[in-house]
């Protein structure tokens, strides 16, 4: 948990997300400035900055966080036609918020290479 953190509030109840789902060690929530039809971030519970700030242990909700990625485009209904798993790390990628996150992005097609 980090004072100054969005996603950690988020997490904590402290300010409202839209929650489609959670359990021990993610939360995915609803991107509150949508870049496609489906738009959700995975975010560990825990409070970690960057890509670059992963260490030995952290494999386990990694791996993790991929099949809920999985399982929402599932759930939700685009993983047939496609969808996008995204980490922006350091802000010449884009990243604008300091807890690690990965961006699924569903329902429209997407062109490549990306922006
Ligand atoms: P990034 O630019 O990769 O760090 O992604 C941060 C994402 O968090 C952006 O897509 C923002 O729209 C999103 N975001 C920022 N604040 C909130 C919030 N309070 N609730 C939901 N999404 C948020
Ligand atoms: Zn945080």
């Amino acid at each position: 948990m980090s004072t100054n953190c969005v996603f950690c509030k988020i997490i904590s109840g402290d300010i409202p997300g839209h929650i489609v789902y959670q359990d021990d060690l993610v939360v995915a929530i609803e991107d509150i400035n949508p870049q496609a039809p489906h738009h959700y971030l995975l975010v560990p519970k825990k409070h970690i900055a960057t890509t670059l700030d992963l260490s030995e242990g952290d494999e386990t909700w990694l791996g993790h966080l991929y099949l809920v990625a999985g399982n929402i485009a599932k759930e939700k209904g685009f993983a047939e036609e496609g969808f996008r798993v995204v980490n922006n790390c350091n802000a010449a990628a884009g990243q604008t918020v300091w807890h690690i996150h990965f961006h699924l992005l569903g329902g429209r097609e997407m062109s490549w290479p990306p922006g």
